[in-house]
């Protein structure tokens, strides 16, 4: 080992494929230094993606990566006996029906182009925005401590280097061995085949000239899959795990293409899975899964295995440069499992949805509706901390004009003008936060936020820094009204809305902002409510104390004040007492009696430790209680667990739980309880 000189770095990509490549551009972009390790010495051999989809040409297209253009139509697929035999007919990926409205919902079109040509492009992108791309280098090992990540690095020559990170994105793949390491487990519809597949160079573009580029080979003993990287490149793939030498290799492409002279020219061979396995985890401490590590969805129309993984790289970076920049909490980076595991599951379940992959299934799946592409791609709704209102009753993926500017979603297309050019409202999103508003007001609204915070918030007017090319075309995409105005955070997502201009602006901007960006500096707002929050926690407990007090200045257990003080749930225990008592009536039947044989007793609750989190609260105390049973004065030391609500007359004990202590009886003896 050399640990000479141990490097460090913000972040640390394991995997130098689509996804691994993709975190390391986005992080670059956004000035993050990251380091990208991948075994091997390039792409893999065997180009695997050819699809793109329109949300992946916009994440690529705003950092400055144009793919070669394409109508953006699916690939269209056919049954056929062979190339150059029988076709017997073109089925759809989704079934027809509805006829769905015409409308562009972006600026950019889905593409296609093979992975190993895609990668090289990435590859090149990382390194000329400075992430620092290392090939020929594995990981081995990694140690998680409080502050980061040791990373044990081997690199070709058999060295092995030591790495600190703050955070590790592994891309590592289907079979991620950091997946494996951090003993997280998958769950789903499991394998559902072992493919072999050949990819082979043959003179083969008549059969394109329909438009079809997939074909299912149905013939007597032989069923395979045949497509196209449309550069002459093509890949049979067959369900049997059959090892086949070349002449073997070369009958069978011949035997699916139809042709017994065909020229073929073999490139190489593949041996992989086709299954769906989702992990139960995304992120484990500082470490996050994204892309095939993540979730492994067999291939289908909606590219769901690169293109969600490239998204997983999106979602990421923007989350990871806020964190590490200190604007943001830590707590910023749960909403990355939050938002994109379900994502994941909702791919998976609409893959089984279709009648072809649901064929392979042993068991039946329930039915569930089919989700139109549109909406798949453009319209799935993120439900985490980083957004505001979009509670579980809403659906998981509608079109963007049914959703109208719904918080979770995409902030929508619309056709504008920036400076006099035309363009898209994509165009000033996707880097930073970003407010828009047709009222010029909430720019004010928005420079207090963003001081308050330390975010940076850009405003956007819409109508002269951003002109839509339709009226009311702004309203109507995004559900405001002139007055309203719709937050979006660096992704390009929907944070929050305010449909109609609230009666203090720039209080309910900052603390949205506030709340979905996770920000460091807590607001005046905020720090006044915490203290107000702990003085009224304080005082419900005081409360309590004096209540229970007895035996002196003619006092009484005062029963009448307790349904003020508890919840109507509420819960009392004391374990060494041997008393549990549940419910507000219960505690109320329960005072007298437990305080029947006391003659005196005096409370108090010392040196609390009060956390709040909005609604809830918890206090740890110290209980002193000095009190007369039965002519014996004593006085005990407990520790109290306070769980609080906050409910509309104000803050509540939940529960009490009273925990042993130490016990100084009159008789001089101290007692440990
Ligand atoms: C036949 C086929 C066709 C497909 N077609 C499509 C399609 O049309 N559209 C689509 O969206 N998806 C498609 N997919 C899926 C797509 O290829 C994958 O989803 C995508 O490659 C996932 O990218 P990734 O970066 O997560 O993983 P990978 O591409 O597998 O990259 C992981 C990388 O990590 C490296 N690595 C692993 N462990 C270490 C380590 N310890 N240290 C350093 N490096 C390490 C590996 O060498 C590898 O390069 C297809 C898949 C297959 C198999």
């Amino acid at each position: 080992m050399d640990d000479s000189a141990i490097e460090s770095t913000p972040v640390l990509v394991v995997g130098g494929g689509l996804v691994g490549l993709s975190t390391a551009v986005f992080l670059a972009w956004r000035g993050v230094p990251c380091v990208l390790v991948e075994k091997r010495q390039g792409s893999s051999a065997h180009p695997r993606a050819i699809g793109y989809t329109t949300r992946t040409l916009e994440l690529f297209s705003r950092i400055g990566i144009e793919l070669p253009p394409h109508d953006g139509s699916g690939p269209r697929r056919a049954r056929v006996e062979s190339l150059a035999g029988q076709w017997f007919e073109e089925y759809p990926w989704s079934p027809g029906g509805t006829k769905l409205p015409e409308i562009e919902y972006s600026p950019h079109k889905g593409t296609a182009i093979p992975q190993d040509r895609l990668e090289p492009i990435l590859r090149d992108k990382a390194i000329e925005l400075g992430a620092d791309v290392r090939l020929n280098t594995e990981l081995i090992d990694v140690v998680q401590t409080d502050d980061g990540v040791i990373a044990t690095l081997r690199h070709r020559d058999g060295r092995e280097t030591r790495l600190l990170a703050h955070y590790l994105v592994a891309a590592d793949g289907v079979h991620s061995p950091m997946r494996e390491k951090l003993g997280i487990g998958r769950s789903g519809q499991g394998l559902l085949a072992v493919q072999r597949s050949i990819l082979f160079r043959a003179p083969l573009d008549e059969y394109l000239e329909h438009g079809i580029v997939q074909f299912e080979i149905e013939q007597p003993g032989l069923s395979a899959f045949l497509t196209t990287y449309m550069d002459g490149r093509w890949v049979l793939m067959l369900s049997d795990d059959v090892d086949r030498d070349d002449d073997e290799q070369r009958a069978v492409i011949r035997q699916a293409v139809g042709r017994p002279d065909l020229d073929v020219e073999l490139c190489t061979t593949g041996r992989w899975e086709l299954a769906a396995l989702i992990a139960d985890q995304f992120r484990v401490g500082r470490v996050f899964l994204a892309g095939d590590a993540a979730h492994q969805l067999p291939p289908n129309r909606g590219g769901y295995g690169a293109n969600t993984g490239i998204e997983d790289a999106h979602n990421l970076a923007w989350k990871l440069e806020a964190v590490l920049s200190g604007r943001s909490t830590p707590d910023l980076l749960d909403t990355y499992d939050a938002e994109r595991r379900p994502i994941a599951w909702l791919r998976h379940e609409q893959i089984f949805a279709r009648a072809d992959y649901k064929a392979r299934l042993q068991t039946a799946v329930a039915d569930v509706p089919i989700i139109d592409d549109d909406a798949m791609e453009l319209g799935q709704l993120y439900r985490s901390a980083a957004v505001l209102d979009a509670g579980q009753e809403l659906p998981r993926a509608l079109r963007p004009e049914q959703w109208a500017g719904q918080p979770g979603t995409r902030a929508p297309h619309l056709k504008v003008l920036i400076e006099g050019t035309e363009g898209s409202t994509l165009d000033v999103l996707q880097r930073g936060w970003v407010l828009l508003s047709e009222d010029q007001r909430w720019q004010d609204a928005a420079s207090r936020a963003c001081a308050e915070l330390g975010i940076d918030l850009a405003f956007v007017h819409i109508g002269s820094d951003v002109k839509p090319t339709e009226p009311l075309a702004f309203q109507t995409a995004y559900g405001v009204t002139a007055d309203g105005t719709t937050l979006v955070r660096p992704d390009g997502y929907i944070a929050w809305r305010a449909v109609t201009a609230p009666t203090d602006p720039a209080a309910a901007l900052t603390s949205a902002l506030g709340r979905v960006s996770c920000a460091a500096a807590q607001t005046l707002a905020q720090r006044i409510q915490r203290l107000e929050d702990v003085e009224a926690i304080r005082d419900v407990t005081a409360r309590y104390a004096t209540a229970v007090n007895k035996g002196w200045n003619g006092k009484t257990v005062d029963l009448d004040v307790i349904p003020s003080i508890f919840t109507t749930d509420a819960r009392w225990v004391s374990s060494d007492m041997g008393i549990a008592t549940e419910g507000l009536d219960a505690i109320l039947a329960g005072l007298p009696e437990h305080t029947a044989v006391v003659q005196f007793s005096m409370h108090a609750f010392l040196n609390p430790v009060i956390t709040v989190d909005v609604d809830t609260a918890t206090g740890t105390w110290l209980m002193w209680v000095a009190s007369i049973i039965g002519n014996d004065p004593r006085a005990v030391y407990m520790s109290a667990d306070m769980a609080y609500t906050r409910t509309a007359e104000g803050w509540r004990i939940h529960d009490v739980d009273i925990h042993q202590g130490m016990l100084l009886s009159a008789t001089g003896a101290t007692t440990q309880m």
